[in-house]
């Protein structure tokens, strides 16, 4: 037996051609039915992670409370196991902290645990008397922080059906990017007083064109759809 619409050959019992889901139907067919070939879809079972995430939290407190003491013991203070308590929470809260959630938004994890690692940056730089934290690392890491969230917001709440949106803000993206490496030449320039060598400037430029390139892409459907043919994006 075939399909009436588009002519793939069916199987004894099925409801549906498989190919472009027109029900199948013949007169003389209707009483002598067989069970469907194809077994009958049910829900994934839902496993609870829960356990396995407490053994893995304790595997980061265990090593964290191990160094604490052993530093106490030893200093009477705490010197190096600040940085591996601080070390081991920032790794946690990037890695671990979002499985605790079924659902995921990376609008609100990026942010925590970007702050995250800026506290890290803030610790160490107190710890060893640094001067780099507010006129380095804070900056480098808040314009990260702002353009990556900037996309992350557009790219998930502003794309919806119109998939060619996301090439404007991935265009704007590496744009951004290019701008930040401007930003962190003239931010080593200042706090480590590096000389000014303008080295950001090639990536600006190519990051530069590689965005206007995508923007241009976004802004013209013929190309568009000649790429998607060529390269099944
Ligand atoms: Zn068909």
């Amino acid at each position: 037996m075939y399909c009436a619409r588009c002519g793939v050959e069916l199987q004894k019992g099925v409801k549906r051609c498989p190919l472009c889901s027109l029900p199948v139907w013949h007169p003389d067919l209707q009483e002598e039915r067989e069970p469907s070939p194809y077994p009958r879809y049910t829900e994934p079972e839902t496993v609870s992670h829960r356990a396995v995430l407490f053994l893995l939290s304790f595997l980061f407190l265990l090593p964290a409370l191990l160094c604490l003491l052993v530093d106490l013991k030893l200093d009477g203070s705490v010197t190096w196991s600040g940085y591996v308590c601080f070390g081991l929470l920032t790794v946690y809260i990037w890695v671990c902290l979002p499985l605790w959630f079924s659902r995921r938004n990376p609008v609100v994890f990026f942010p925590i645990s970007m702050a995250a690692a800026l506290l890290l940056a803030l610790y160490i730089s107190l710890k060893t008397g640094g001067h780099w934290f507010l006129s380095f690392a804070f900056p480098v890491g808040g314009a990260l922080l702002l353009l990556a969230e900037a996309m992350i917001v557009l790219l998930r709440y502003t794309v919806g059906e119109k998939r060619h949106r996301s090439l404007y803000i991935l265009g704007g993206g590496v744009i951004g990017l290019g701008g930040f490496c401007l930003l962190l030449e003239f931010l080593l320039h200042v706090s480590f007083a590096l000389p000014m060598l303008w080295w950001s400037l090639y990536p600006l430029t190519v990051l530069v064109m590689l965005g206007m390139m995508l923007v241009i892409i976004g802004l013209s459907p013929p190309l568009r759809r000649s790429l998607h043919k060529k390269f099944f994006l």
